[in-house]
């Protein structure tokens, strides 16, 4: 990287804000999936949106390519860092930047954590998106990832809850996405961009809707000792016209890893757990809940907790979001997958996660937001054992072929990013990618933003897949390939 370009940098933000120094860089390497480790030549951390947009524009004069990061939490390798790229540190961005209850709204830096976001509209309103990651993760990265969590069967993800966005495009032009209304006319830009995984630009003010904190909670755990049992425990509540605030399962090895770490009273023989929490109206909740405690006892459930207080249902929650980082419990190492199938195919493909498990020799957690169908197996293997990790990695694989033949998706929350892009021919024919690209082509022409992530082979804006052919820019004498 350019000393000239550094000491631009350094005059934007400060020298103090723009890293060099390889012990420092090392923990920008990696994102929360390890196995993929890139030193950037150098990071920065702007302190502020017109920041933001000056080193964009830098970048942009001097055909630098960069990627954005938030906290860093990613498990796809998102916001992994590019051999010859500059990355865009953004948790200084930390401002509330306005209230407004009334409209049920708030307005943030992309920096503020999750949680940040609960708290500030509390404790009247909260934020419903709640990645296990909470406590850290920015709400940048949840934008760029679309995130999910334990209470988006009820309350719908990251993408229902933006209702506006101030971005950065490549170039450094600053562009208004929404505002605090809802379903503007036009193309749906703002959908594009929520998603979009850090490749059409930087999110620098987010405006989210905020919902009202419910009136009650009812939380149970049930124990089944088989998934077909729980599998069946939740069609049955959602065949009902029951929509439970979240649906959580997690089978025996889960259970005992997150029981190890919380201590929140899981038997440790139990096949499966199934947690489900009723919000709303008391009355209301209480109605339901009784039925969901008969549907769990038609289904052998072998024994239902139901949260006494709010402090034990806090207990239960906490070991069921301690899961993934409970697992060095049980093992060395582990591959976080995310899968989404058809909410009714759970018991067929825990049956053959099970099979791969076995034929591989690595066992294999299950952790899964039920309600959706959303998957998470960690694959545990050694990394001391020399081809074990590449091992879990083709058995994880397997498990999202396996997803898709079910009719589902090979990412439910965690996205594409770095680590699944391999993957996406699975789903989407060369047409898809095409049309992805030219989108992604048009909010950034010289491919600077996040290269390498998402699409399964780096490509030309406008270029098809195949033995080369003139662009259509070739054609008209506007470019020549060199
Ligand atoms: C223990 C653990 C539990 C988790 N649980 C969940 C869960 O329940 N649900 C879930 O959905 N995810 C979960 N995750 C994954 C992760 O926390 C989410 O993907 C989160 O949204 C990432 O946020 P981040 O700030 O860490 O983003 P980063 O990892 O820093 O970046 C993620 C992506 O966002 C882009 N990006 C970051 N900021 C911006 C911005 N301002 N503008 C544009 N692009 C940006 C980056 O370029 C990158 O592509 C979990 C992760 C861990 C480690």
């Amino acid at each position: 990287m350019k000393d000239r370009f550094l000491e631009e940098l350094r005059r934007i933000c400060g020298r103090a804000n723009v890293l060099t120094n390889p012990h420092q860089l090392e923990t920008y390497a990696s994102d929360g999936l390890l196995h993929y480790r890139v030193r950037p030549p150098a990071a920065v951390l702007p302190g502020t949106a017109d920041e933001v947009r000056r080193i964009v524009r830098a970048c942009f004069l001097e055909s630098v390519p960069w990627v954005a990061r938030g906290s860093g939490t990613g498990l796809s390798g998102g916001a992994l860092p590019i051999e010859d790229g500059l990355l865009i540190v953004l948790s200084r961005l930390r401002h509330i930047l306005e209230i407004d209850l009334p409209n049920q709204r708030i307005v943030v830096e992309p920096g503020v954590t999750n949680l940040e976001i609960s708290a500030a509209v509390g404790p009247t309103h909260f934020y419903p998106p709640d990645p296990s990651s909470q406590v850290v993760c920015s709400i940048g990265g949840n934008v760029a990832e679309n995130s999910g969590g334990a209470h988006c069967f009820k309350y719908g993800f990251t993408t229902n809850y933006v209702t506006g966005l101030e971005i950065v495009l490549a170039d450094g032009e600053v562009v208004t996405l929404g505002g605090k209304e809802l379903d503007l006319p036009g193309y749906d830009l703002l959908g594009a961009f929520v998603g979009s995984e850090g490749t059409l630009g930087i999110a620098t003010r987010i405006t989210l809707r905020v919902a009202p904190v419910p009136e009650s909670w009812r939380t149970l755990v049930a124990y089944f000792d088989s998934a077909d049992r729980a599998g069946q425990t939740v069609s049955d509540i959602v065949a009902a016209g029951i929509v439970p605030g979240a649906m959580e399962m997690m089978d025996r090895l889960a259970i005992r890893a997150c029981e190890e770490a919380t201590h929140a009273g899981y038997p440790l023989d139990t096949a499966v757990a199934l947690i489900v929490e009723l919000d709303g109206p008391a009355p209301e909740c209480d109605e339901r809940f009784d039925q969901v405690v008969a549907l769990c006892r038609r289904n052998e459930a072998t024994g239902v907790r139901v949260a006494a207080d709010e402090a034990e249902r806090q207990l239960i929650w906490k070991a069921r979001k301690a899961a993934f980082a409970s697992m060095g419990r049980v093992s060395k190492s582990y591959y976080v997958q995310d899968s989404v199938i058809p909410r009714t195919r759970l018991p067929d493909v825990l049956r053959r996660i099970d099979e791969l498990s076995e034929s591989y020799g690595l066992s294999v957690a299950n952790v899964f937001h039920a309600g959706d169908g959303n998957l998470h197996p960690l694959v545990c293997y050694d990394p001391t054992v020399p081809g074990e990790a590449e091992k879990a990695e083709r058995l994880a694989g397997e498990i999202l072929e396996a997803s898709v033949d079910a009719g589902g998706s090979i990412t439910g929350e965690h996205g594409v990013g770095f680590d699944k892009k391999r993957y996406m021919p699975l789903m989407f024919g060369d047409d898809d990618l095409g049309a992805f690209q030219r989108l992604r082509c048009a909010f950034d022409p010289q491919q600077l933003v996040n290269p390498g992530k998402v699409m399964p082979t780096p490509r030309l804006c406008g270029e098809v897949p195949g033995p080369y052919r003139e662009h259509p820019i070739e054609r008209a004498g506007l470019a020549e390939r060199f």
